[in-house]
């Protein structure tokens, strides 16, 4: 891991950009619920932009025209949470482990990588990253250490 201190609100804020194409195409809503200060993390700054980027993408993927996307981020005491819920089908209960599996995907054309991938990062940084259902469909959850400077 190469681990530089950067901002935790660009990364989300950079994600959301990089998926932006999507999310005009489909006409979304995307709530953001974050204070517009700083949350400076110490992390791989690459990978965890990966992590959003994938995360949000499924996101994306899982709601239909008009739905909308959630991200919540919160950062207190040594730590960062950043919460994802979108207004799709959700995961069966019996899913919820078996989606981070490598290959496992359900989409016509997709790699099943994205959450085996997106969990490694996310533990390789002592991390945790969860999958469940909310009110709407789908959450995720990463908790992330802010690590040296938090
Ligand atoms: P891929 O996106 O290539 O299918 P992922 O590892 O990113 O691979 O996701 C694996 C599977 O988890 C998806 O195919 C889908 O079935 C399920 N999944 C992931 N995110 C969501 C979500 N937000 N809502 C519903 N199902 C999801
Ligand atoms: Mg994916």
């Amino acid at each position: 891991l190469k681990k530089v201190p950067f901002d935790m609100v660009k990364a989300v804020r950079d994600s959301i950009s990089f998926n932006e194409p999507l999310i005009m195409e489909k006409r979304l809503f995307l709530h953001k619920s974050f204070a517009e200060g700083e949350v400076t993390v110490t992390a791989d700054q690459e990978r965890i932009r990966q992590v959003l980027v994938n995360l949000l993408k499924n996101a994306v993927d899982a709601v239909s025209e008009g739905g909308s996307i959630t991200i919540e981020m919160e950062g207190k005491d040594g730590k960062v949470l950043i919460r994802i819920l979108d207004s799709g089908p959700g995961i069966p209960e019996k899913n919820l482990e078996k989606i981070f599996d490598i290959f496992y995907t359900t989409k016509k054309s997709g790699t099943g990588l994205g959450l085996a991938v997106s969990r490694k990062i996310i533990e390789a940084h002592d991390g945790t990253l969860v999958a469940g259902n909310g009110p709407g469909g789908a959450v995720f959850t990463i908790t992330l250490p802010r690590g040296l400077s938090a």
